[in-house]
């Protein structure tokens, strides 16, 4: 996984490319990530923090520290989450999967965090599943 990879947030204000491998892509379900994210559970992507680089948008990103070790980095215009920095990872630079513009080339290979992690997380496959959302 030695490509290069390019993300965004959601209103496109925000760029950045990353160039070099993966460190680590792991699923978070800690419950700082369910609140900061909105969702179950948060897929993140480390990288190297000099293969990391802004490439737009550099003014418009606000930092907010989500806990004593952690910072999450999101667009001031839309809020999406671009990327987190961790103290326990130095270096390193954690991408929410989501911003990742092919976020298919990446398959995270753990979980983290499992002790938080919602019950109905390992049954995702055996809900009834539809390509789109039904009637929408
Ligand atoms: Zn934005
Ligand atoms: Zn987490």
């Amino acid at each position: 996984m030695a490509e290069k990879m390019t993300g965004s947030c959601k209103c496109g204000r925000v760029r950045f490319h990353v160039t070099g491998a993966i460190a680590m892509a792991a699923n978070c379900h800690c419950n700082t990530c369910k609140k900061v994210t909105g969702g179950a559970f948060s897929t993140i992507v480390a990288v190297e923090e000099n293969d990391f680089k802004l490439t737009g948008g550099q003014g418009e990103v606000t930092g907010y520290r989500v806990s004593d070790k952690a910072t999450k980095y999101f667009c001031s215009f839309c809020g999406t989450p671009v990327y987190n920095q961790h103290v326990d990872l130095p270096g390193k630079v954690l991408l929410p999967l989501g911003a990742l513009d092919d976020p298919f080339v990446v398959t995270p290979t753990m979980n983290v965090h499992c002790e938080d992690m919602l019950s109905w997380v390992p049954k995702l496959m055996q809900m009834n599943n539809f390509d789109r959302s039904p009637g929408g």
